[in-house]
């Protein structure tokens, strides 16, 4: 049986019928998770939530309008009842590591795994993100090292700047494509 999301803060469609779509940003703390949104041109409003913070925002991706619900998370990949229940809700998730940052890259590979015992399946729409690029003099992981762990996932790969504001909109498009793409293949 499916379980009805529960991590998000306004369960529910959206006004006028479009398909509102559950983010989770997952990843070590310091990555960039928070600014992100913020630092894309997603015009992303912050609603109030219990404890993490929750975006709002209204985009067209391929011609088609998507509201995303982006649910911010912080901690360690450790296993607590909070992220199981987000892990839950998430319809799809954001995967994000800096490249400056070994360490958050290790982290970032522990995800799938985590989100396979709240959800019994690899079939989960992901991307993976590699963010802080304009710190290229202070990389401690290659653009290589993320396209091997993007495929060990089977998901979308984006190097991103929140700083420059590169790509960050593409990895949230990439996502709503993967949702969408799940969506439309026929259920086994
Ligand atoms: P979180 O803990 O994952 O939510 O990380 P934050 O969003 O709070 O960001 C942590 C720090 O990294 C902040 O000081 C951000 O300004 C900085 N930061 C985030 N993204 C970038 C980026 O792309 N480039 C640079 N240079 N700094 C970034
Ligand atoms: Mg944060």
């Amino acid at each position: 049986m499916e379980v009805e999301n529960e991590a998000s803060c306004s369960p529910g469609s959206a006004s006028g019928g479009s398909r509102e779509y559950k983010v989770v940003m997952l990843g070590a703390g310091g990555v960039g998770k928070s600014v992100m949104p913020f630092l894309s041109h997603l015009n992303v409003n912050v609603v109030l939530c219990f404890s993490e913070d929750a975006y709002k925002t209204q985009v067209r991706i391929d011609n088609e309008p998507a509201y995303l619900d982006i649910l911010d998370t912080a901690g360690q990949a450790e296993f607590t009842a909070m992220r199981e229940q987000y892990m839950r809700g998430g319809e799809g998730f954001i995967i994000c590591y800096s490249v400056t940052d070994r360490q958050s890259f290790q982290e970032a590979a522990k995800f799938k795994e985590l989100i396979f015992q709240v959800r019994h399946t690899y079939e989960i729409p992901l991307v993976l993100v590699g963010n802080k690029i304009d710190l290229e003099q202070f990389r401690q992981v290659s653009t290589e090292e993320g396209l091997n762990l993007a495929q060990e996932y089977n998901c979308g790969f984006f190097e991103t700047s929140a700083a420059l504001r590169f790509c960050i909109d593409d990895a949230f498009h990439g996502l709503v494509r993967e949702i969408r793409k799940k969506e439309s293949m026929p259920s086994l």
